[in-house]
C-alpha cells in the first residue's frame, strides 16, 4: 500500500501483511492540518478531532509496549454489545422506534461479519419480528404495524437474507413486493421512498437491491433509473440525493451500487468519482469524511470506503492498465488504525469519533469499513492486509448489498429457482449470481 513510508519491519506470510503502524511512525504529526494562520470554527474543530485521535495513539504506544499485537479488535465486548441488542433495547433507544428493521439489519451483519453464528432460538424470534413489520401492500416498515417505507424494506430483507433458511426467506411476499416496488416507481426512473414522498437516489438503491436479492428484477422495473442516477453526480464527482444536489458520501455509494447492478457505468465519468472519493480519506487520521471539508465519521468508512471496490470493477472493464491489481484505490492501513485506534470503546461497540456515544449504526458501517479495508478481491486474486493482531480479522462483505458474501449467494440462488410473480411481458431474469 502507497503512503509514502517504507515498511522497515512488515513481513509476508500466507498472502497476509503484518505491516508496521502507520500512526507511530515519526513524520507522522507533519500530516496535521494547517490552517495558514486563518482560524475558522471550521478549522478549530477539525484540529479539535485530530487533538483526539492524537490521544488515542498516545493509549496506542502503551498497549503496544504491552502487548506487541496492538491495536486488537475488542470482538469479545463488540459481540456482548450486539447480542444485548437483539434481545433488549435501553429507554434511551426509544427514539429509534421506527428503526427497529433496521437495528435487526445492523445487529445481524455485524454478527455475521464477526463470523459469530446465531442460535435457532434467536432466528425464529428475529424472523417471527420481521414478519409482523411486512405490511399488507409488500413493503416493510419500520416496525410492526408501521406504514411501508423502501429504507426498512432494504433493511429488513438483507437481515432475512443473513439468516440464510427457507423459513426466513419465505417471510418475503415476492408478489406484494414485486406490487410495492413499482408501486413507488417514477416515470423518470427515479423511486419514491413511501407512497406520497420524497424521491432520490436512497430509493433507487434500496429498491434495485432488494429486487436483485429476491429475484424480482425486470427491464420494466429499471426503466430510465439508469439515466436518472446518472444526472445525480455532481461537478465534485460524487453523487447528490437527487440531480443538483451536493455531493455526499452515503448517495454516492447508492448511486454507484445502483449503476454497478444496472451495468451502466459507462453513463458516468469513473475518474472524477475516484478523485473526489480518494480526497475524502482524511489525511491524519485515516478515516473517511461524508463530505468535502467535513469531519472524519467511521460510518463513511463503508459509505466511501464500499466504493472503492466498485469503482475497482468499473475501471477494471474500461481502463484496467490504470489499475493495480493488488490494492484497492484508497490507504487500507490508514483506515484500519482510524477504526481500531479511535472508534471502539472498550465495553464494546463502536462510534463516529472520540468523543461520542456507541451506537449499532456506527458498529455496523465502522465493521463494514473495516471489512473492505482488510480485504482486496477482484474475482481473480485476493490480498489480505491485516492491521494488528491476525485475529482482528473480519468475513469480507459484499460491496453491493452489504450482507456477506455467502449470505448474497446463497438467497439469490433461492429465489432465482421461484418462479417469477408478475406478468411476464417486460421481464428479464437477473444474472447476477452474487459473486463479486
Ligand atoms: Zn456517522
Amino acid at each position: 500500500m502507497e503512503d509514502g513510508w517504507e515498511d522497515s519491519d512488515s513481513k509476508e506470510e500466507n498472502n497476509t501483511c503484518y505491516k508496521s503502524i502507520r500512526c507511530l511512525n515519526p513524520k507522522f504529526e507533519e500530516l496535521r492540518y494547517e490552517d495558514d494562520n486563518n482560524e475558522t470554527a471550521t478549522s478549530t474543530e477539525q484540529l479539535d478531532v485530530e487533538d483526539s485521535v492524537r490521544r488515542c495513539i498516545q493509549v496506542l504506544k502503551h498497549n503496544i509496549d504491552v502487548d506487541p499485537n496492538s491495536p486488537i479488535l475488542h470482538r469479545d465486548s463488540h459481540l456482548q454489545f450486539l447480542k444485548k441488542g437483539l434481545h433488549h433495547l435501553p429507554n434511551s433507544m426509544e427514539i429509534l422506534d421506527s428503526s427497529r428493521a433496521w437495528l435487526c439489519y445492523w445487529i445481524l451483519h455485524s454478527l455475521e461479519i464477526l463470523n459469530e453464528p446465531i442460535p435457532e432460538e434467536t432466528k425464529s424470534q428475529v424472523i417471527g419480528f420481521l414478519s409482523l413489520c411486512q405490511h399488507e401492500n409488500g413493503g416493510f416498515g419500520g416496525g410492526p404495524g408501521q406504514d411501508p417505507h423502501l429504507a426498512p424494506t432494504y433493511a429488513a430483507i438483507n437481515a432475512l437474507c443473513i439468516l440464510r433458511s427457507r423459513e426466513a426467506y419465505d417471510v418475503i411476499n415476492r408478489a406484494k413486493l414485486l406490487k410495492f416496488l413499482f408501486s413507488l416507481k417514477n416515470r423518470d426512473g427515479s423511486f419514491k421512498m413511501h407512497e406520497g414522498s420524497e424521491s432520490d437516489i436512497r430509493g433507487v438503491y434500496c429498491a434495485l437491491s432488494v429486487a436483485m436479492l429476491t429475484s424480482l428484477w425486470s427491464q420494466e422495473l429499471i426503466k430510465n433509473t439508469a439515466h436518472w442516477v446518472s444526472r445525480c453526480q455532481t461537478y465534485e464527482g460524487g453523487f447528490g440525493g437527487v440531480p443538483d444536489m451536493e455531493a455526499h458520501g452515503g448517495y454516492t455509494f447508492c448511486g454507484l451500487a445502483s449503476l454497478v447492478l444496472l451495468k451502466e457505468g459507462n453513463l458516468i465519468n469513473v475518474h472524477k468519482l475516484l478523485r473526489w472519493l480518494v480526497n475524502r480519506q482524511t489525511r491524519y487520521e485515516g478515516g473517511f469524511q461524508g463530505r468535502t471539508n467535513k469531519l472524519v465519521d467511521s460510518c463513511y468508512s463503508f459509505w466511501q470506503g464500499g466504493c472503492f471496490p466498485l469503482v475497482h470493477r468499473l475501471l477494471n472493464m474500461t481502463d484496467p492498465e490504470s489499475l493495480n491489481m493488488s490494492f484497492w484505490l484508497f490507504n487500507q492501513k490508514a483506515l484500519q488504525e482510524y477504526l481500531l485506534i479511535c472508534c471502539q470503546t472498550p465495553h464494546g461497540g463502536l462510534i463516529d469519533k472520540p468523543g461520542k456515544t456507541k451506537d449499532y449504526y456506527h458498529t455496523c458501517y465502522a465493521l463494514s469499513g473495516l471489512s473492505v479495508a482488510q480485504h482486496f478481491h477482484n474475482g481473480l486474486k485476493r490480498n489480505d492486509y491485516i492491521v494488528g493482531h491476525h485475529e482482528n480479522e473480519l468475513i469480507p462483505t459484499h460491496p453491493i448489498y452489504n450482507i456477506c458474501v455467502p449470505s448474497a449467494i446463497q438467497a439469490i440462488q433461492y429465489f432465482q429457482n421461484l418462479s417469477y410473480p408478475g406478468t411476464p411481458e417486460g421481464t428479464q431474469s437477473s444474472d447476477d449470481d452474487g459473486e463479486l
